[in-house]
């Protein structure tokens, strides 16, 4: 079975190192090239963007892909809908692996909003001082707040414009509760914003604003596309291959 599994995500790098050990797969990862020192999956990587959606439908063609496995990460929209084309117009299979996105627990303080500048304009009311934690895209969208400080938090420096008052914190997670904590704490921060992107890796930090007591704005995920088995992790993912393999091996 050739798989091709879009990535960038811990999900994605586990489901690639399923596959290698596993007689009957033969499978390519591909990563958008964004992040400088990339964590590489197992097996065949390839890097960069296909080209839209008919790139990726004659890559595919190409390259006799016969399941997509969209594992990116749940706001990155643009490939999962290209990826949704791409295999509809093909007839190929696609599943969608989507972890399950955070729920407010007792004790938080979440505003949630729509979109990057809906989380932009709610900050007028919120806080001075703000933990921005949403990775290096979409940071643009703060670029003009002029009155509040920002703390932002990604593994490599935003190319869109800053905001006038910011530092700029380089990590990649996962990170710990008392470390989020003592974050806050330094930078006297007093609001944070976040995507809901779900998954154990980055949620520390929603632990430490609701022992801080802080208001929390969280993004909400765009529309994953229709026309793909949408699964909620790795491990149905991988139920799904292996329950699937003998008819793609029967020659379909
Ligand atoms: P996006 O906005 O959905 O995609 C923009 C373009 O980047 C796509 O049209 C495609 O270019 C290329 N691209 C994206 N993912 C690709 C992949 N896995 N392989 C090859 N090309 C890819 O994507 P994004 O939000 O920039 O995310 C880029 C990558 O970072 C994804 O792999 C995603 O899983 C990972 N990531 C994203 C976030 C986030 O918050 N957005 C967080 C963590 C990790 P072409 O049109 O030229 O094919």
């Amino acid at each position: 079975m050739k798989i091709l599994i879009l990535g960038g995500t811990r999900e994605a790098r586990e489901l690639a190192h399923l596959t290698a050990g596993e007689r009957g797969f033969d499978t390519v990862s591909s990563l958008a090239g964004r992040v400088r020192d990339p964590l590489l999956p197992e097996g065949e990587v390839r890097v960069g963007g296909f080209g839209g959606a008919t790139g990726l439908r004659d890559w595919l063609a190409e390259n006799r892909i016969a399941v997509v496995i969209d594992a990116t990460h749940p706001f990155a929209a643009t490939i999962s809908a290209n990826a949704a084309a791409a295999a509809t117009e093909l007839g190929l299979e696609l599943v969608q692996v989507r972890r399950p996105g955070w729920s407010e627990r007792p004790g938080d303080r979440w505003i949630r909003v729509a979109d990057l500048d809906a989380a932009a304009r709610a900050l007028t009311d919120l806080g001075e001082r703000v933990f921005l934690t949403i990775g290096r895209q979409g940071v643009g969208a703060f670029a003009g707040l002029e009155q509040h400080w920002f703390l932002i938090r990604a593994i490599d420096p935003p190319e869109a414009p800053l905001p006038p008052r910011h530092e700029l914190l380089l990590a990649r997670g996962p990170f710990t509760i008392d470390d989020e904590t003592e974050l806050l704490s330094a930078h006297r921060i007093d609001v944070m914003v976040t995507k809901d992107s779900g998954g154990d890796q980055t949620d520390a930090k929603l632990a430490a604003a609701r022992v801080a007591g802080l208001p929390v704005v969280v993004i909400d995920r765009p529309r994953l596309p229709p026309g793909g088995i949408e699964v909620a992790g790795v491990s149905q993912a991988w139920d799904w291959l292996r329950r699937n393999i003998t008819r793609f091996d029967a020659g379909m």
